[in-house]
């Protein structure tokens, strides 16, 4: 664990800490989250293990942009729907 980039702050999560919010750091899908979705996002994280395993990964080998961003935008869109069941529930 000295590669310098530390695991998501939200307790459970498997990826890396992308996205700083007051010394901490989170992961591309808990940082836009409301907070009430954060346990529900986690296991969806985890129900798709081998694609966050991708993105953890790339990021630790510094795999390139693209290497990085499509395991990191499947695991986006997987968890968006789950977000939507709480904070932006009313929003559309
Ligand atoms: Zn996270």
């Amino acid at each position: 664990m000295s590669t310098g980039q530390e695991t998501c702050a939200v307790l459970g999560c498997p990826m890396i800490g992308s996205f700083g919010v007051s010394g901490s750091w989170y992961c591309v899908c808990h940082f836009r989250a409301d907070a009430s979705a954060w346990n529900a996002i986690t296991a969806v994280l985890m129900q798709h293990r081998n694609i966050v395993d991708q993105a953890v990964h790339a990021r630790r080998t510094l795999a390139g942009y693209h290497a990085i961003k499509a395991p990191e935008d499947m695991l986006i869109d997987l968890t968006h729907e789950v977000g939507k069941q709480y904070g932006l529930e009313a929003a559309q």
